[in-house]
């Protein structure tokens, strides 16, 4: 499939802000979140525990004291554990059903734009940009992008408007976010959820990993300006988008785990020592073979530097959704 111009300018963008993005990668440094940042249970009351089931994006330069919810390595032995019994799961009620795993994935996404008020500085993104959204979703995950084609694409089903000022901004983690998607959620474990707003402490976005039961909670949260021609500078190619969505579909971040261990459950990204901000090419913060996967949708870097995943991302996400999502 051909590069459509404005990928092509995506690609290009990223290489020509590479020396931009090593002489400013100095100051990202201070503000690197610290790994596995849970934010603490609230107090008092029957709470959850942190739960190894989100993530987050965040902007570099953002103050937010926590990244809600990058995994530790307790929390991703039990998320692979849990795959694991999924994936045992299903293949013992296929030998009953004689259900064939699912090899192409048409996804439903209802997009919820969460509003202070009618005004675009109150959240009110037009159906344009989550139109922009949904076609960078599916130029992303066909390989559209220079990347692998993954088994998903997504239909855009509904757009639901919802003018409430006590959901905006979405504060990662709060009871306020559990009354929202509590009451907006839509549709079954393989129906995509997204909500759209403004986001607590500089967040780009956060994601839930699937789980065996559907759970309301289910869905990615995105800032609205980082759509496809939104203001968030830098980061409103869409991308924000794509990379909670690869969270959703049970991709970790490819800085997971460090240089060490099994990093990020897929062997065909090189393992990276930490987050990349910006777009650091030629980055290379562990000793193992390659390169930092900084053009990776799962790192942390600049909409414009960021546009595939590897065949090994292609095959989790599809062995996820056959674990977790499909019908
Ligand atoms: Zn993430």
């Amino acid at each position: 499939m051909g590069l459509r111009p404005n990928l092509l300018t995506r690609r290009t963008a990223g290489v020509a802000s590479t020396t931009l993005a090593l002489l400013l990668s100095t100051a990202a440094v201070g503000v690197v979140p610290a790994a596995s940042a849970f934010s603490a249970a609230p107090a008092g009351g029957c709470v959850e525990p942190a739960d190894v089931h989100t993530d987050a994006r965040v902007k570099a330069g953002a103050h937010a004291k926590h990244e809600p919810n990058e995994l530790t390595a307790a929390q991703v032995r039990e998320r692979e554990a849990d795959l694991a019994a999924a994936l045992a799961e299903r293949s013992r009620f296929r030998a009953g059903a004689g259900a064939a795993p699912l090899a192409t994935v048409t996804i439903p996404v209802v997009v919820h734009v969460i509003q202070r008020d009618s005004t675009r500085a109150g959240g009110n993104i037009p159906d344009s940009m989550i139109n922009q959204q949904i076609s960078v979703l599916n130029q992303a995950y066909s390989g559209g992008t220079g990347g692998a084609a993954t088994a998903f694409g997504f239909q855009l089903q509904k757009i639901n408007r919802v003018t409430n000022p006590s959901w905006y901004p979405i504060i990662s983690g709060s009871q306020a976010e559990r009354s929202m998607k509590t009451t907006l959620r839509e549709g079954g474990k393989n129906t995509l959820n997204m909500y759209l707003g403004e986001l607590s402490n500089g967040l780009l976005g956060w994601a839930t990993f699937p789980k065996k039961t559907l759970d309301k909670m289910d869905g990615v949260v995105v800032l609205g300006e980082s759509l496809p021609g939104g203001t968030a500078t830098n980061y409103n190619q869409g991308d924000t988008g794509t990379h909670e969505i690869g969270h959703w579909l049970n991709l970790y971040h490819t800085f997971q785990g460090g240089c060490s261990g099994s990093g990020d459950s897929v062997s065909d990204t090189p393992a990276e020592a930490s987050p990349a901000y910006q777009c650091p090419t030629g980055r290379d913060t562990c000793t193992a073979p390659g390169l930092d996967p900084i053009t990776n949708f799962m790192d942390y870097t600049y909409d414009s530097c960021m546009y595939q995943f590897t065949p090994g991302q292609a095959s989790r996400m599809l062995t996820a959704w056959n674990a977790y999502r499909a019908a």
